[in-house]
């Protein structure tokens, strides 16, 4: 049996510190709330995340935007894509209202914001899993795992903001619906030698059974992702890393950025769920989901983080307010928005009108209208 510790007291318990639990709780401590974070802690995967301009006001509404400044991320002031046609196409920031976008050292994001939560004293639970919860008369207690010990937290209100993970809202029997089964295999390439292509900015490329992206990390390294359905064929060939550099080679013009620079595969392929999904219900009695936990984005609309930060934001102002029904109203519509946007830009995309993967979406659009 594990040995257990004193329990701990909030107004608000926060599960996971990515940028949704971070943002709430934030908000929620600058309002004068105790609020304690607890993150499990474990490394996250290099996914060369980026964040589009619009990123630049919600981080200025945090507070946060002058921390960012001098985070060492490196600005990015276009995407390129080849989608629909074979000629690769570049769009680029310059009619944002909001300036460049950023290519993202998540690392330097993360630790930025566990600085900010301290500062606006914010207790956090570093490696502590959460295993349990119930509640009784109003509150919760929630039962926490941190380096052997087991721990309980007495709460008033708890936000899911595990990410994919969902821990809280999978205790609490929260339905998800679930709209792919997209997944990504993605890989970190290094430069053999001096020369590399540190051009900041996302690269798309479709491909037969569905697309890759390459995005260029602050230190040089390049991120590459194979994305496609879980049960396809070359989902399973892209597990190895022998099968992913063979589709990737069916690549016309990221195979050629790679070959021009010499990179590498550096480490093994990390396998990553990619699915658009949402909770059945994204606030209920005493309890709220925020982030990737309430509403997951495929990471072609590159919003994830975004939508995590202003999700974290919504759902503390509608705690504050004591209206977790606005938090409920506002998420609906936001993830009904996104949906008729993503599913319209895979309709863009017509080469490939017999493969499983490129129908499978353009009949889920034809639904949804
Ligand atoms: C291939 C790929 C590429 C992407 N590219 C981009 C991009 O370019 N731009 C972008 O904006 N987004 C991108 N995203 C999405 C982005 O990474 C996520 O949307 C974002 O991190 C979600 O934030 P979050 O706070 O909801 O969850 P997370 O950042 O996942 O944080 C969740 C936290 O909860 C903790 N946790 C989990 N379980 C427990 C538990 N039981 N107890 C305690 N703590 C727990 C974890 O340790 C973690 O710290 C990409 C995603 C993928 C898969």
């Amino acid at each position: 049996m594990m040995p257990r510790k004193s329990r701990l007291r909030a107004d608000v318990a926060v599960v996971g510190k990515g940028p949704a639990g971070a943002a709430a709780a934030l908000e929620l401590a600058r309002r004068g709330a105790r609020v304690v974070v607890l993150d499990r802690g474990v490394c996250r995967p290099t996914l060369g995340e980026s964040l589009p301009p619009g990123a630049t006001p919600v981080l200025r509404q945090l507070g946060l935007w002058e921390r960012f400044l001098s985070g060492g991320h490196a600005p990015a002031y276009g995407n390129r894509s080849t989608w629909g046609i074979s000629d690769r196409e570049a769009s680029d920031f310059i009619r944002s209202p909001w300036g460049n976008g950023w290519q993202l050292d998540r690392r330097r994001f993360d630790r930025m914001l566990d600085g900010a939560l301290r500062e606006a004293g914010v207790e956090i639970g570093a490696g502590a899993r959460l295993l349990e919860c119930s509640s009784h008369g109003g509150r919760w207690t929630l039962s926490l795992q941190s380096g052997g010990v087991v721990q309980q937290l007495d709460a008033g209100f708890v936000i899911d903001a595990s990410g994919r993970a969902r821990r809280l809202t999978r205790l609490l029997g929260i339905g998800r619906r679930v709209y792919d089964r997209l997944v990504g295999a993605v890989g970190v390439l290094a430069p053999v030698g001096e020369v590399c292509d540190a051009r900041p900015g996302i690269e798309i490329e479709a491909s037969p059974d569905g697309w890759w992206y390459a995005s260029a990390l602050p230190d040089g390294r390049l991120v590459a992702g194979y994305m496609t359905d879980a049960d396809g064929e070359t989902g399973k060939r892209a597990r190895t890393s022998d099968g992913w550099k063979a589709l990737f080679d069916q690549t016309t013009h990221l195979r050629k950025r790679i070959a021009d620079h010499d990179y590498r595969l550096q480490g093994p392929l990390q396998r990553v769920a990619a699915d658009s999904s949402r909770l059945e219900r994204f606030a209920g009695d005493g309890w709220c989901a925020a982030g990737d936990a309430a509403a997951a984005h495929d990471p072609l609309s590159s919003h994830g983080i975004t939508s995590a930060v202003c999700a974290g934001t919504h759902a503390a102002h509608a705690i504050a307010a004591d209206h977790p029904v606005d938090y409920e109203e506002w998420m609906r519509h936001e993830y009904a928005y996104y949906l008729a946007q993503w599913l319209g830009y895979y309709a863009l995309e017509r080469r490939w009108a017999g493969s499983p993967f490129w129908q499978r979406r353009h009949r889920a659009l034809e639904q949804l209208q």
